[in-house]
């Protein structure tokens, strides 16, 4: 891949984020975050800092890349002349130090992220700037960007979303009465990495019975048994970026009444708050939809997380959906998950969990043929990635 037609996405994203340093009142914006640099350079090394100057044009000296000796090769290839590049010797944050006190020797206002810059970090950089240089707490000014997909990013995470549909298809057909949660579990990481995953996006969730009413529960060895409910909560990492999903499954025909119930009520709340993602209503908003539903229906201390996040380069990233989000309209481009659930104490779980485009951007439809995934709701203003039914299906 030619460094030029690579960096296409990338200029854009340094220039939208030299931006917006304009409403932080900064000079630069010192970004040190792996995932951060990943986002705006390619590089995918562990240990680079990035400054980028405000104002819109980063042509020349308005943007630098610092990193270590052992990524020379990996930067040139990765980063190229996208920015201007250094390999420095010692800590980056000293170098970078230095290099701001070179540009800028009367000072200025640098923008740093409070969310992950460590007291101990902070402290380090605000010695070696001196007295002339303001530190200025810019924390989420590159995560805010990241929330908004352009087209390539969201054909990635429908890959990944695609390839972890066929990955437990194929896991499914081998049944789910008398294997192990956690054989389930290693199964379906196994067919994720044989489609050409990098590997789960996060580690999967297998409950069954009463387990499940644990959201974050872990696989255990104890064999599933039948006429139970199951929940697969899973995702796979492609091409640098993650996708979510969970769905619940029945092990017989016989699962009880009140399992019955609770699935198809998640089922209905999950369907109402799908039907409501477009752009334009906030996460409160959103996750009020399914919570009026579980509410009514008398459930609604057991459903105790929020409707849903943001997914892209990590696994959990914004806009949160939640009763607590704050006022930021749903975007297009977004890409979020609608995951209501209820959770009945040593009873059952019910999950079901689909990843959404906000807008429904990011291209054509999935293109095979397949159960319905990529389904465009031109109405509604979203596009569901993920293919595998909600019915309640049984497999034994
Ligand atoms: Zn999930
Ligand atoms: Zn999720």
């Amino acid at each position: 891949v030619s460094a030029a037609g690579e960096h296409g996405a990338h200029r854009v994203r340094l220039e939208r984020l030299a931006r917006a340093l304009g409403e932080h009142e900064v000079d630069m914006l010192l970004v040190y975050t792996p995932v951060n640099i990943r986002y705006l350079t390619g590089f995918t090394g562990t240990n680079a800092l990035v400054l980028v100057s405000a104002g819109g044009e980063l042509g020349g000296a308005r943007g630098r890349f610092l990193t270590d000796f052992r990524y020379a090769t990996q930067s040139a290839a990765q980063v190229g002349e996208l920015l201007e590049r250094e390999i420095a010797s010692g800590e980056l944050l000293d170098a970078a130090a230095q290099r701001l006190r070179e540009a800028a020797p009367d000072g200025g206002r640098l923008g740093f992220d409070d969310a992950t810059l460590t007291v101990a970090q902070h402290a380090r950089l605000r010695e070696q700037l001196g007295a002339s240089w303001q530190l200025i707490a810019c924390g989420g000014a590159v995560e805010r960007l990241r929330a908004v997909k352009d087209d390539e990013e969201i054909a990635r995470i429908r890959g990944a979303a695609e390839l972890a549909d066929a990955a437990l298809t194929r896991v499914l057909e081998q049944g789910l009465v008398g294997r192990s949660e956690r054989e389930i579990a290693v199964e379906l990481e196994l067919q994720m990495r044989r489609l050409g995953a990098e590997g789960p996006s996060f580690p999967s969730i297998v409950a069954a019975g009463a387990h499940a009413a644990l959201p974050h529960a872990e696989p255990r060895e104890q064999k599933i048994p039948v006429d139970v409910l199951v929940t697969i909560d899973w995702g796979a990492l492609h091409d640098g970026y993650c996708s979510d999903c969970t769905r619940t499954y029945a092990t017989g025909e016989h699962v009880s009444e009140q399992a019955r119930a609770i699935y198809e009520l998640v089922r209905e709340a999950q369907a109402q708050a799908l039907a409501a993602v477009r752009p334009g209503p906030n996460g409160r908003e959103l996750d009020a939809v399914a919570r009026t539903v579980i509410e009514r229906a008398g459930q609604g201390e057991h459903f105790g997380h929020g409707l849903g996040h943001g997914v892209g380069i990590e696994i959990h990233e914004g806009p949160r959906l939640s009763r607590t989000a704050g006022d930021e309209p749903l975007l297009a481009g977004n890409v979020v998950t609608i995951e209501p659930g209820v959770y009945l104490p040593g009873e059952c779980g019910v999950r079901i969990e689909d990843l959404v485009v906000v807008g429904g951007g990011g291209g054509g439809d999935r293109g095979d043929g397949g159960d319905g995934g990529g389904e465009l709701s031109e109405s509604s203003g979203h596009r569901v990635l993920s293919g595998l039914p909600k019915e309640l299906t049984v497999v034994s």
